[in-house]
C-alpha cells in the first residue's frame, strides 16, 4: 500500500487532527478507510455515514460497523429521506442538479463533522473521500487537497482530502482483499458501483440488476416517476423515460 502522504496531511497527522472517513459502504470508501487505519492513530479516525432509508441497500450500516475494527462509526440522516425531497420538488435529482448529494449527504456529513469537532475540542479537521479520478471526468478534475472555506470558520480548520484519487480499480479490490474483507454484497451480484439502490448516476446495467433486486422499491419510483412527470434517468435532453422504459432501451454502459 502507498504511503506518499502529501504535505499538508502529514502536518494535520503531526498537530494532532481528527480524520473523518466518510464510508458509503462501497469499494472505493472500503479501500480508503483501510489505508487510512494504517496511516492514522487510531484515537483520532472517525468512520461516517449518511443514511438514506429506504433507497440505501440493506445492510449497509451493519456492514460498515463490521469492518471497522473497533473504529468508532457515527450515522447521521437528513430530516427529509430521498422521496419526501423528490415529492418536495416534484422532481427527482439530476446530474446537473444533484439535490440528492448535497442535502442528504454533504449536509449532514459536515453537519456531524462540526459537532464531532466540538465534542473533542478538535479544531483541526480532516474529512476524507473516497472519490477516484478513473471514475469520471469531473472526479478527474477535483484537487486531491483542498481547504474547505466554508467549514474552515470560527478558528477551525478543515481540509477536504482524497486519500485514494490516484487508486486504479484494481487496487481498491486488491486492498479489500489483502486486508481480508470482502467487498459489499451487491458487487457479487455484478454491480459496478455500491450507490443509493437506484442512483442518478448509475450505468442501464446496474439499475437492471437493482431492478431484479429492489422490485418494490422500482415499483415506487415509476410509479412517482409517471405520477409527477419527472424521471430518474433523461439519456437525452427533452427525452422523458421512466425508468422501467429506460432500462428496457438500448444504450451504451457507461
Ligand atoms: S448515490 Fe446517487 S442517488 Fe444516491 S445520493 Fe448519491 S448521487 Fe444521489
Amino acid at each position: 500500500m502507498g504511503k506518499k502522504i502529501p504535505l499538508t496531511i502529514q502536518r494535520m497527522i503531526d498537530a494532532g487532527a481528527l480524520f473523518l472517513s466518510n464510508d458509503s459502504g462501497g469499494k472505493d470508501s472500503q479501500a480508503m478507510r483501510i489505508y487510512l487505519q494504517s496511516i492514522i492513530p487510531p484515537s483520532k479516525l472517525i468512520i461516517i455515514h449518511a443514511h438514506l432509508p429506504e433507497v440505501e441497500w440493506s445492510g449497509t450500516i451493519d456492514f460498515i460497523k463490521m469492518n471497522s475494527k473497533g473504529h468508532r462509526v457515527e450515522v447521521c440522516q437528513a430530516i427529509k429521506t430521498f422521496f419526501e425531497m423528490v415529492e418536495h420538488r416534484q422532481m427527482f435529482p439530476s446530474k446537473d442538479y444533484r439535490q440528492c448529494t448535497s442535502d442528504l449527504k454533504r449536509g449532514p456529513l459536515e453537519k456531524l463533522g462540526r459537532a464531532l469537532s466540538a465534542e473533542y475540542g478538535n479544531k483541526l479537521i480532516v474529512n476524507c473521500m473516497g472519490l477516484r479520478a478513473q471514475e469520471s471526468k469531473f472526479r478527474a478534475g477535483k484537487r486531491t487537497v483542498k481547504k474547505s472555506k466554508s467549514n474552515s470558520v470560527a478558528g477551525r480548520t478543515w481540509i477536504e482530502w482524497l486519500p485514494i484519487h490516484k487508486w486504479s480499480e484494481k487496487k481498491v479490490f486488491k486492498t479489500i482483499a489483502d486486508a481480508g474483507e470482502k467487498p459489499f454484497w451487491t458487487y457479487a451480484e455484478g454491480m459496478k458501483r455500491k450507490s443509493c439502490s437506484f442512483c442518478i448516476m448509475g450505468c442501464q446495467n446496474d439499475l437492471r440488476i437493482s431492478a431484479r433486486l429492489r422490485p418494490d422499491l422500482f415499483k415506487k419510483i415509476v410509479e412517482t416517476e409517471k405520477r409527477i412527470g419527472h424521471t430518474l434517468m433523461m439519456p437525452n435532453k427533452g427525452q422523458v423515460l421512466t425508468l422501467d422504459q429506460y432500462i428496457e432501451m438500448e444504450v451504451a454502459d457507461v
